[in-house]
């Protein structure tokens, strides 16, 4: 097991396999990244991923999740598919969604069935002045390719001010008609993706929102989940909010993640990385390693800022950006 020093036992990894992405999202992968700033030659190949991730589930890993950078434009991604698939564990990606239909028919062979994709906007140009892509329709098509096959789909958003929250009603009304589950990210502070606190539509803010042209009721949530779950009654789909930055989850994290260099963070907010896969490479035991990460975990939000969000400096938090931690 996997225990910190406040008892949480972690049973959940994140890996991210690339650091790359067709699309440009500015809150996730900020335009003036540094020169030299993709992981390049130290990148985890698919045998260090496999065998990284073996030790993990040695000690208890129960999911795993793939996500990057988007993790369907990494050239091996079937190979690594397939060989994670054969632990007893569940797996599941988080995807733009853009190649979903090249994939579809290896997620079935190995029995992927959960798929995250994310989806700023349901309105086209809005799209793609986000994204920077015009990749919106095809999104859109394979979301329906992932539910005519009966995936288990959690369609994401990054909810912020002055950009998408007049569509968060409309997100909602998607449920009716589809089995779909919808989830309203509060926006998060990463280098170089200019946060500031009032960008973002609070939970309570979200719900406002959607009461306005909804009634909606609770649903139980799991012990580890990161979403509060609704629906509207008589509709075939659920929404959500993952409400990291007003109503953290963070007493009952049970997850890890791994970048695509191989450097384990114990929060999507630590500051503090253990190099796994220089340690791999050298030869070494990595659990002591992966042992030692978990127990220095903190106890809130990587130990960086608390749930006051006007108390926050951006510029005060030590990370890397999303698509370099892996969503
Ligand atoms: N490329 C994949 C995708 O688009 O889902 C996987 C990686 S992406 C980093 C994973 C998730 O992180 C996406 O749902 C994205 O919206 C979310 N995300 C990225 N930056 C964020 C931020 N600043 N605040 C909240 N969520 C963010």
């Amino acid at each position: 097991m996997l225990k910190d020093k406040f008892e949480r036992n972690h049973d959940y990894l994140r890996i991210s396999i690339t650091d790359k992405c067709n699309l440009r999202c500015t809150y996730c992968n900020p335009v003036d990244l540094p020169k030299g700033f993709f992981a390049g030659h130290n990148r985890m190949t698919a045998d260090e991923i496999e065998k990284v991730a073996s030790v993990f589930v040695e000690q208890g890993i129960k999911k795993i999740r793939l996500t990057g950078g988007e993790p369907l434009v990494r050239k091996d991604v079937k190979d690594i598919i397939e060989r994670l698939s054969k632990f007893p564990i569940e797996l599941a990606i988080t995807t733009n969604g853009v190649f979903v239909h090249e994939f579809i028919d290896i997620f079935k062979s190995v029995g992927l069935r959960s798929i995250n994709v994310s989806i700023d906007s349901l309105k086209k140009d809005r799209y793609f002045s986000i994204t920077g892509r015009d990749e919106f329709e095809r999104v859109r098509e394979n979301i329906d390719l992932l539910l005519e096959n009966d995936f288990f789909v959690k369609v994401n958003l990054v909810a912020m001010k002055g950009i998408n929250e007049d569509e968060i009603p409309d997100f909602v009304a998607w449920t009716k008609d589809q089995p779909l589950h919808v989830r309203f990210i509060e926006f998060m502070p990463f280098a170089g993706n200019a946060w500031s606190g009032d960008k973002i539509i609070s939970y309570k803010e979200i719900l406002d929102l959607i009461a306005s042209r909804f009634s909606f009721e609770k649903l139980a949530d799991d012990l580890h989940d990161t979403a509060k779950k609704y629906f509207v009654p008589g509709y075939k789909g659920t929404f959500a909010v993952i409400s990291s930055m007003t109503q953290p989850f963070c007493g009952e994290c049970n997850r890890l993640r791994l970048t695509t260099d191989g450097k384990m963070k114990n929060c999507l907010f630590s500051k503090k990385e253990t190099d796994i896969l220089g340690a791999l490479r050298a030869g070494e035991d990595i659990l002591p390693l992966i042992r030692a990460c978990v127990w220095e975990k903190e106890k809130m939000l990587g130990g960086q800022f608390t749930p006051s969000i006007d108390k926050i400096n951006a510029s005060d938090i030590q990370n890397r950006s999303m698509i370099d931690i892996g969503g």
